[in-house]
């Protein structure tokens, strides 16, 4: 038995009541024994009757009014109950005070925010996720986020459930504002999106890109007069003193590799300029790799055992002009960083998992791990005086992992130093010529 029906039982009311019954049992029999019996459980029950309605009357609005006071046994139960509901205002005030905190944080972070559940429906933006992706809390809470950000690429990134890199939106509603936008998964299936304003970093990026287009372009047209002249100059029969024929070779030389410089800055330019759309057209890739047999051949000259493996007849969509080069450059570099004698060998293969793979395998020099993960860096090179004696500009890699990049696809670097090195580009399902063409 509990504390409360123990208290209930020996309450002075009770015994009272037993002891006047007892009483009057003896005194005068058991009617009028029962008569008070009766009066007295009346009593005690109309007391009851009125702490409940008491109780029940708070208990419509428990969060304004005050706990009563109750009589009786009522007292104590009031009193805990008073007790319990003063705990749970401090906590509630407590909470809301955290959750105004976190508010103000979040309105103050230099990024936009927002929740979204397991069905991508907005549960909670902060202010600047309103202004990027044009969204009102008060009205959009609840909706989905696809139904008012509309991007093709934005749904398409959402879909993709891609955590790792970020999507630069550009067509936003505000025109011309460009977001970085990243997805962050969190709790049960729960996703934070994170928008970044990057519209200025973007703007001297361009003029960075206009820069370097403009000045290779200008410096263009006096290289070919420089390299011209030179030309002529080397091939005058009375040319006899041996200085001027030293000097002219090596202005020869040196011309040619700003040519072949400003060659590949434009080449880069057109690569990353975006309104420059990828031709898609149906390319031949083990009719293009014998073209490649043929080119390395001429340019090893005899240095190197060059072979072809054709392991699948597959022909790709994409543009056969930039897969040339970016097929090409992977040739050249492997026939200048491969010592005399080494092997290389060129294999367009299908994988295990379906996807086509173009590579270059060759027996030379290689590149300690640590090189690796910066080689498509511009001007980034292992060896600076080895790339130059072979007529290396630092671009060839940047420009290779661009074209990978126009075409869906993946430039993977495996190396040893020492034992050599294979460059793959692997290219997705989607790019094999029957699928894109259907
Ligand atoms: P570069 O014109 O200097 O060759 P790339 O961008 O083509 O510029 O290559 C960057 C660097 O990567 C090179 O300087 C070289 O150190 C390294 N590299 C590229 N291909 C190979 C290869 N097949 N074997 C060894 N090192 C390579």
């Amino acid at each position: 038995m509990n504390d409360f029906w123990q208290r209930a039982i020996v309450h002075p009311f009770f015994l009272f009541l037993f002891a006047l019954v007892a009483l009057v049992w003896a005194l005068v029999g058991a009617l009028p024994a029962a008569l008070f019996f009766g009066i007295g459980v009346s009593v005690r029950l109309y007391l009851h009757l009125r702490n409940l309605a008491a109780f029940d009357r708070w208990l419509a609005d428990p969060d304004t009014r005050d706990v009563p006071d109750g009589t009786g046994m009522w007292e104590d139960v009031f009193s805990e109950l008073n007790k319990l509901t003063k705990r749970r205002r401090q906590e509630r005030q407590q909470h809301a005070a955290a959750l105004l905190q976190m508010k103000q944080a979040t309105s103050a972070l230099p990024e936009g925010v927002v929740i979204l559940d397991e069905a991508d429906r907005i549960e909670w933006c902060n202010p600047l996720a309103e202004r990027h992706f044009g969204l009102d809390t008060g009205r959009d809470v609840g909706q989905q986020i696809t139904y008012l950000a509309r991007q093709p690429e934005f749904v398409q990134y959402l879909a993709m459930n891609n955590f790792r890199e970020p999507l630069i939106l550009r067509d936003t509603r505000h025109g011309d504002l460009v977001l970085s936008v990243k997805l962050i998964a969190y709790g049960d299936n729960k996703r934070l999106l994170i928008s970044r304003d990057i519209t200025h970093l973007e703007r001297i990026e361009t003029m960075r890109r206009d820069f370097v287009a403009n000045v290779s372009h200008e410096l263009r047209t006096p290289l070919t007069v420089v390299n011209g002249f030179v030309e002529t100059l080397q091939d005058m029969p009375n040319l006899e003193n041996d200085m001027a024929r030293r000097a002219l070779a090596l202005m020869g030389e040196q011309t040619s590799r700003m040519e072949n410089l400003v060659d590949d800055l434009l080449t880069l330019s057109r690569l990353e300029n975006e309104q420059n759309v990828l031709q898609e057209e149906k390319v031949d890739v083990p009719e293009l790799l014998k073209i490649l047999l043929e080119e390395g051949r001429s340019l090893s000259k005899g240095q190197h055992q060059l072979r072809v493996e054709i392991g699948c007849q597959e022909p790709l969509s994409g543009s056969a002009n930039e897969l040339h080069s970016a097929f090409g450059n992977l040739v050249t570099n492997a026939i200048r960083y491969t010592p005399q004698g080494g092997e290389i060998v060129l294999a367009w293969d299908q994988m295990a998992d379906g996807h086509l793979r173009f590579s270059v395998k060759d027996s030379g020099i290689g590149i300690a791990p640590q090189h690796i993960p910066r080689l498509t860096e511009r001007f980034y090179r292992v060896d600076r005086s080895r790339s130059r004696e072979t007529g290396g500009t630092g671009l060839g890699l940047a420009i290779v992992k661009h074209i990978a990049l126009r075409h869906q696809a993946q430039l993977e670097i495996v190396s040893e130093e020492g034992s050599g090195s294979t460059f793959s580009i692997v290219f997705p399902l989607k790019r094999r010529w029957a699928e894109a063409s259907s």
